[in-house]
This record gives structure tokens, C-alpha cells and sequence, in this order.
């Protein structure tokens, strides 16, 4: 048995990133980038006008000037700027040779003379310097950085339109049980529907894999290894189900007739200690149990890390919010637990009614703890860390916003 930092730090030595693909930036999004980016250019490109104003020469404080010329964003103009003729530029436009400041329009006032500037100006005043933003040869995008709607924003103010990324990670995901019936298929009383299944093909979508699902196997050897046969084309196989010592587990023999290699195969964790990983060949499997939260707690902490691995995160360690329990929360000690619970922004409040097997409570789950063997209580207030799996950016009630 191994604990849940030695099976993390196997899982961090064992798993390398799959291969890349070329895409246009526009289809990347979510996807992990492969390649550094430099910037071929500075940005701004050239110094421009914060304002619509005028721009001058600091000898015209408290004069009048004569504009010679409008400047608009993206006018190319060679008119340059002297005392007493300055132009009046929009925002956005470029700084004319010899304009030392611009003056926003309601700083100044029209007179007989010409238009009135201010008595005191201060140099660049008002003018975006050329590279202030971004810095010609400066790394944009690093190799491992996930490519967001804001990092497209970096690119293409750079005009890249390709981008290096990983591939998504393949995963096939299947469950094991004579019990199992699909959603799609009628139900007896004495069977239950396959909640694991989809619902981790869902769970991986959002981690950025593309998953499928190969099938439901029945409790017997020739079935799960014909399932295993149609998984292994894909750079992870999710199981679960048939793991622990019950007379119709079969799921890690199956594997291991088929040549797994085992990274490990039972983790000190409360629920689902019979978790598995290991590998046939280029295909990481992860055995999962069957019960419906303990599969999705080590789904959580196992699989995840595997897919951050597989897609190339350069941050693939699990991260966790340091928060307060958010009320008085008694608990089993003896091994190391996780709790789901409800993360407000403010406090980590413990699902009172949760249990291994149990569907209801991970739809209110937005993260969990794991308690350490000696912990038999929670006090309210007490300083928690929660492994977060959603966060609503909502809240039911209007909050104080301001920092
Ligand atoms: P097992 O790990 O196969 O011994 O299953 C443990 C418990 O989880 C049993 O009550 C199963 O009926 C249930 N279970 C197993 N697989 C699934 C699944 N895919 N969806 C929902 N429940 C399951
Ligand atoms: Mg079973």
C-alpha cells in the first residue's frame, strides 16, 4: 500500500505529456501549449495618444496653439509638432514628431488666440510609449501555459495564428457489473444504471480529454479483457467497479493478464483503497472503485493528475484553497479521509450526509478535504485546505465587492 503523496509523486515521475499538433489559435482554446512564443514586435508599436486632446510641446504650457491638423488612429503622418503648432490627435493615433505631451480636450479651453493650454505639463504625459505593453523578443506564451480567451489575446496582437499545443488526451472510459444498465436501456428492480460512466466521460471532456465510452462488461474475465482489447488504443483507460476482494472482482487481474504493469494498487485513502494505476504499453489505466463518490474522490485526485500529465500542464499538482470549515464537523478518524463539501469563496462547509456509495451528494460538491489519520473533529473557523473541483464565480446574494 502506498500513501497518497508516493502514489502523486509516481504518477508526477511516471506520466509524460502526448504528442503535439499544430492549430489555429481560434480552435486552441483550452488546449496546452508546446512551444515557447517570443513577440516579433513591441506593442504598443508605436508611441500613441491615451486621449483625444492636443498634442504639444511642453513650451506651450499656459500659451495658446494653432492645431495644425487632426490626427486619427491609424492616419499615417509625417507632420511634426513645434511650439505654438501643435495637432489635435485622437486616441489611438501615433505621436507626431516633436510632441512632447498630449493634453486631453477638457484641459483646454478655446480662445480668440487659439486653444488655451493648461500652465503646467509634464513630458509623455498622455502617450502610450512604444513597447510599454509587451517588448519585442519578450516570451508571450510559455510551453505548458493553457491557452485561455486572454492568452489569444497576447497572440494575436502578434499576429500568430498558429500555435504548437498537445493533443487532447484519448480516454476510454468503461465500468464493470452484472448489476450495470446504460441510461439508455430499461432498468429491473433488482439493477441499478451505470452513473460512473458518463459521468466521467463528462468530467474528462471538461479536463480536455476526448473521451469515449467502450461498454459495460459483465463480472467475468473474458469479458472485461475483450473491453480492455478495444480501450488500448487510447493514451488512458478509466475503469471502475471489480476492484476490491469480493468473488466477482475481476478488473486487475484482467488487466494483469494483459501485461499491466502496476505504479501501484492500493492507496492509503478512505474511500478507495483498492485504486489502481499502471500501464500496458504506451496506455496508462487508472481501476477505479465502484462506488459512485469513492470513484469520483480518487477520480479526482488519481485520474486528474494523470490527465494534467498526459495534456502537458506545466502545473499538474493538484492545488488546493486554504479556507475555514464553516461549522463544528465530527469525524471518523483512523485514516486519511476525504470529505466533500461546499466552498462559498469564504468557508468549506462538510456534506453531512455523504458516503461512498452515494450519487446525490456530488452534484453539491465544489471540492474536498482530506483529513489526516489523527483528525476526529473539525471545529467551525479551524483553517482547512480544500482540493476544489468548481468554483461558482456566482453567489445567491450580493457580496461586498470592493478591495
Ligand atoms: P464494486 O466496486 O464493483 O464492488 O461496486 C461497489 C458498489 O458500487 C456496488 O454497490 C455497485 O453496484 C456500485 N457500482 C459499481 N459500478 C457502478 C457504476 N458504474 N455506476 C454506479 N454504481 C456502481
Ligand atoms: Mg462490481
Amino acid at each position: 500500500m502506498v500513501s497518497i503523496t508516493e502514489a502523486l509523486e509516481m504518477i508526477h515521475e511516471n506520466v509524460k505529456a502526448v504528442h503535439t499538433q499544430i492549430l489555429p489559435i481560434e480552435s486552441a482554446i483550452g488546449y496546452i501549449c508546446a512551444e515557447h512564443i517570443h513577440a516579433g514586435f513591441d506593442l504598443p508599436r508605436f508611441d500613441n495618444s491615451a486621449m483625444d486632446g492636443y498634442a504639444v510641446t511642453l513650451a506651450d504650457a499656459g500659451g495658446t496653439i494653432e492645431p495644425q491638423t487632426t490626427v486619427f488612429a491609424g492616419d499615417e503622418s509625417s507632420v511634426r509638432v513645434t511650439k505654438g503648432h501643435g495637432v489635435k490627435i485622437m486616441t489611438g493615433a501615433v505621436v507626431p514628431e516633436g510632441a512632447d505631451a498630449v493634453v486631453p480636450v477638457e484641459n483646454t479651453k478655446e480662445s480668440a488666440e487659439g486653444i488655451l493650454m493648461p500652465d503646467s505639463l509634464r513630458r509623455g504625459a498622455n502617450i502610450r510609449k512604444k513597447g510599454e505593453d509587451i517588448t519585442k523578443g519578450e516570451r508571450i506564451i510559455e510551453s505548458g501555459d493553457r491557452i485561455s480567451a486572454y492568452a489569444i489575446a497576447r497572440l494575436v496582437s502578434q499576429g500568430i495564428t498558429h500555435l504548437r499545443v498537445y493533443r487532447k488526451p484519448t480516454v476510454s472510459i468503461f465500468a464493470t457489473g452484472h448489476e450495470l444498465k446504460m441510461h439508455y436501456e430499461s432498468v429491473e428492480a433488482h439493477q441499478i444504471y451505470n452513473s460512473n460512466a458518463p459521468t466521467f466521460i463528462a468530467r474528462a471532456r471538461e479536463l480536455g480529454c476526448d473521451a469515449r465510452f467502450t461498454g459495460t462488461t459483465a463480472d467475468t474475465m473474458e469479458s472485461i479483457m475483450k473491453q480492455i482489447e478495444v480501450s488500448l488504443d487510447s493514451d488512458l483507460i478509466i475503469t471502475s467497479g471489480g476492484v476490491s476482494v469480493g468473488d466477482a472482482d475481476f478488473t486487475k487481474e484482467a488487466f494483469q493478464r494483459l501485461g499491466m504493469q502496476t505504479l501501484f494498487s492500493k492507496v492509503d485513502i478512505k474511500p478507495g483503497k483498492p485504486t489502481t494505476v499502471g500501464r500496458i504499453g504506451k496506455t496508462w489505466i487508472v481501476n477505479l472503485p465502484g462506488n459512485p463518490s469513492a470513484a469520483a474522490a480518487n477520480f479526482e485526485i488519481f485520474a486528474r493528475s494523470i490527465i494534467a500529465r498526459l495534456r502537458g500542464v506545466n502545473t499538474p499538482y493538484l492545488s488546493p484553497i486554504t479556507t475555514v470549515c464553516a461549522r463544528d464537523t465530527k469525524v471518523k478518524p483512523g485514516k486519511f479521509t476525504v470529505l466533500m463539501g461546499r466552498f462559498n469563496g469564504e468557508s468549506f462547509d462538510i456534506i453531512e450526509k455523504q458516503g461512498p456509495g452515494m450519487v446525490g451528494p456530488l452534484k453539491e460538491m465544489d471540492g474536498f478535504v482530506i483529513t489526516t489519520p489523527s483528525t476526529d473533529f473539525l471545529k467551525a473557523g479551524k483553517s482547512v485546505r480544500m482540493i476544489p473541483i468548481h468554483y461558482s464565480e456566482g453567489a445567491e446574494q450580493a457580496r461586498e465587492l470592493f478591495t
